[in-house]
């Protein structure tokens, strides 16, 4: 599990700009978080599915869904992407 901070703190130190999130179930469009500067935005990418807006998010909901994975082959993964040593 991780707090906010430390996805925030991840994002900064090796300099993340996108996280993927999903592929849209219509188009295949990757949703994605994308980072600038120290805030999180919610890229939704094609209008399938809602308005297709980039919005901006708290880290709370960052981290929520990074704690939300619950196979090992994904928590690896995410854990992988901000390299940390354990999730
Ligand atoms: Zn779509």
């Amino acid at each position: 599990m991780k707090t906010p901070e430390q996805l925030k703190e991840a994002v900064a130190r090796l300099g993340l700009q996108e996280w993927d999130h999903h592929p849209c179930m219509f188009c295949g469009y990757m949703t994605k978080y994308v980072f600038k500067e120290d805030k999180a935005y919610y890229d939704a990418g094609c209008k399938c599915e809602n308005s297709g807006d980039v919005t901006e998010v708290d880290w709370v909901s960052v981290a929520e869904y990074y704690n939300s994975m619950k196979g090992p082959k994904m928590q690896q993964q995410f854990r992988h992407f901000f390299k940390f040593e354990e999730f």
